[in-house]
């Protein structure tokens, strides 16, 4: 996140321009200067704010659907609520009270803000929610919509003098200025723009621009002639946005994104408040000067006015450098799952390196991804090019468009028909069981992409093999778009004689079948292996596609499994707790439940803070599992608990509150495989890792 450091120190900058728009810094100097600072150059500063909030806010909008506004929305309320509390009394000593309507109220809430520099304030709620909307709902249209709302939000302000030579047009804005707001300054015209070009940028974060520097003072000299051109001309009403603003933010956040330095999130939140009480300490410094009797120098001599304003918003404003609500990252966790994305990648590279010319591979994400954390998976796998996937549910397939996955994605278990029209407005892939299933998806009228899935053996989902005739009904049905066939091996991982002659009939009916189907003008991608399949035998020529599950994470099934081919896969997990409590027993002392653990010597337990509702197999109780504390490995003690377990550490010197533990992976030289773990709770790595409960944190490593 190194693109976020040039940004953070652009922040400090920006308020320092809106400061000077409020004091004037050479007003007493060059009221000429001053007005190309002030009315030109320093309106970069609010469409920056709008521009770096669309940055952040519109990719997660993008990824997590509206929910993401809730937190943007939360918090700009809050920033609000406490600012007008407290400009409050100033507003009311300053008389801008009376008189006032309801009506008024609420377009000063909404539109004006309810202080003259707390309108960015409800501009960027509306701005970003607007946005967000746009973008979500009419994704061609966002682009328009909001270019229109800008130019209208001009002819408001900087071009005023445009709209009132025409007498239709001038009425309707005299109308708005008189009902609904005091100037077009507000959220509703200039702040989309401005938010969606952040949302875009993102995008472009990744390509250097060239001649980053140039493009920046190109832009701002375009600004300036504005500036002077429409004054020029007295065009402006007030002169809060130009029609080069967006070029401007354009050039400066590409320029600034560059800078390879890190993100200063204490530099955030000091700006933010410095933005919001710089008026108080104009007020501040104006009552200092009349008590002082020195207003001559520091209210009428402009540039110390302006650097004692600075100073003081500054001084009141740097202890929130320090002040962080929500330093969460660095709070220890109780129990968490590592991710390896490096070993992720690793093995995505190793097995597509497996792959005849023409085969991908469909990474299996069903089940969180294997526990592993979909949206994190699914991110490595789309940066590593993969652009199939497979899962088992729609609402699986639907997370995944959700996250912006764009490719093919395969539902390989059943879906009750009348979910088509879920699998057709997520575009997901749906295997097709039956003929009755497909019958009554047909019946469903909605157009859906579906793969044949075949019966060849196993016995557990599909259409029978041996019956060409029925699928080519399922290729006949006029809503079904059947764009792949495939089947499932029952015994692909064991190498013994009788499985090997079981497979290989099974791959023998399907290529059968496939044949079958393309001579009737149904050439169709095939797929038939998953991880063992492709470890112990290998992809047919014809194969469009492998589906890898458990082998992407790094992982066999068993322990002591040798297919025919082992490359060098990384285990992509670490499980890991925290040690919260340590016991002393005497000889003879019992510790949990039903006092199983009776240790005959005196001992030493520690609580560990992980149980079985985290996904941590219960049959591992009693010295079953062990796990690593300090590098070493310590047997678990008595039953495991649904949160908390307890283990012997007598062995271990030094055990304390705080301790790491780990339960799979690597501490020290000491390592715990899932394979191991498995192994001792009866039962294979996919069951073991796709059943870490939801309750479990994530850490990207
Ligand atoms: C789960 C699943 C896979 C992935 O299996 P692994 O052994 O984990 O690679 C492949 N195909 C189907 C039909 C599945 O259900």
């Amino acid at each position: 996140m190194k693109r976020l450091g040039g940004l953070d120190r652009f922040r400090p900058v920006a308020v320092l321009l809106v400061i000077a728009i409020h004091t004037g810094p050479l007003l007493s100097i060059s009221p000429w200067v001053n007005d190309l600072l002030t009315d030109s150059l320093a309106r970069l500063a609010v469409p920056f704010f709008f521009t770096v909030s669309g940055w952040f806010l519109l990719p997660k909008v993008r990824q997590q659907g509206m929910a993401a506004l809730t937190p943007f929305v939360k918090k700009g309320l809050l920033l609000y609520g406490l600012s007008t509390l407290i400009y409050l009394p100033v507003r009311i000593y300053s008389g801008g009270w009376e008189g006032l309507t309801a009506w008024d109220i609420l377009r000063d809430l909404i539109f004006d803000g309810t202080f003259y520099h707390l309108w960015y304030l409800p501009a960027s709620l509306l701005g970003g929610c607007l946005a967000a909307l746009l973008v979500q709902a009419l994704p061609r249209l966002a682009g328009p919509v909001c270019g229109l709302l800008y130019l209208l939000g001009l002819l408001g302000d900087s071009y005023y003098g445009l709209a009132a030579a025409l007498p239709p047009l001038r009425a309707c804005y005299d109308v708005l200025f008189t009902y609904c707001f005091d100037q077009t300054r507000n959220g509703l015209f200039f702040a989309p723009l401005f938010f969606l070009l952040g949302g875009r940028l993102t995008g472009w974060a990744s390509v250097s621009p060239s001649r980053p520097v140039l493009a920046v003072l190109a832009s701002i000299g375009l600004l300036l002639a504005e500036g002077l051109l429409v004054r020029q001309f007295q065009l402006p009403r007030q002169d809060a946005m130009y029609l080069s603003l967006p070029l401007c933010l354009w050039t400066l956040i590409r320029a600034l994104t560059c800078v390879p330095l890190p993100p200063l999130p204490g530099l955030r939140r000091v700006c933010t408040v410095l933005y919001l009480i710089h008026p108080l300490c104009i007020i501040g410094v104006r009552g200092a000067a009349k008590l002082l009797d020195c207003t001559w120098l520091l209210v009428e001599c402009s540039p110390v006015h302006y650097l004692a304003v600075t100073a003081a918003a500054g001084l009141t404003a740097a202890p929130f450098a320090l002040w962080n609500p929500k330093a969460r990252g660095s709070v220890p966790l109780r129990a968490w799952t590592e991710l390896d994305t490096n070993a992720l990648r690793h093995n995505l590279r190793v097995l597509s390196a497996l792959l005849p010319h023409g085969c991908a591979l469909m990474t299996v994400v069903k089940a969180d991804a294997y526990g592993h954390g979909l949206a994190q998976v699914a991110k490595v796998c789309r940066q590593e090019g993969v652009s199939a996937f497979a899962v088992a549910t729609v609402e699986e397939g639907a997370a995944l468009r959700r996250l912006g996955i764009r490719g093919e994605i395969l539902v390989l278990g059943y879906t009750p028909p009348q979910q088509a029209r879920r699998l057709a407005h997520y575009r997901l892939t749906q295997a097709v069981i039956n003929l009755s299933h497909a019958r009554q998806l047909e019946a469903q009228g909605r157009r859906i992409k579906v793969h044949l899935k075949l019966d060849t053996g196993m016995h557990r989902l599909g259409l029978p093999w041996d019956a060409p005739q029925t699928l080519l009904q399922v290729c006949a049905c006029r809503h079904l778009t059947v764009c792949g066939i495939f089947t499932h091996l029952a015994d692909a991982e064991s190498l013994t004689p009788e499985s090997m002659a079981r497979t290989r009939r099974q791959i023998r009916r399907f290529r059968q079948a496939a044949d079958a189907l393309t001579q009737a003008g149904y050439p169709l991608p095939c797929h038939t292996l998953s991880s063992y399949g492709l470890l112990n035998y290998a992809p047919a020529p014809s194969s469009a596609y492998v589906r890898i599950g458990i082998a992407l994470y790094g992982v066999l099934s068993r322990e002591g499994d040798h297919p025919r081919l082992s490359p060098a896969l990384r285990p992509v997990l670490s499980l890991r707790a925290r040690v919260a409590q340590v016991h002393r027993l005497e000889a003879g002392e019992r510790a949990g439940y039903d006092g199983l653990f009776a240790p005959d010597h005196p001992a030493k337990v520690a609580l560990v803070t992980i149980g079985y509702a985290d996904g941590y197999p219960r049959s591992l109780s009693c010295g079953a599992g062990r796990v690593l504390i300090r590098g070493q490995a310590a047997p678990i003690a008595g039953l495991i608990c649904m949160d908390q377990m307890l283990v012997d550490v007598t062995e271990i010197p030094g055990v304390r509150p705080g301790d790491m533990v780990t339960l799979i992976g690597q501490d020290g030289d000491q390592t715990i495989t899932a394979e191991q773990v498995a192994a001792a709770a009866d039962t294979i790595t996919n069951e073991l890792l796709s059943r870490l409960g939801s309750r479990l944190e994530r850490v990207l490593r």
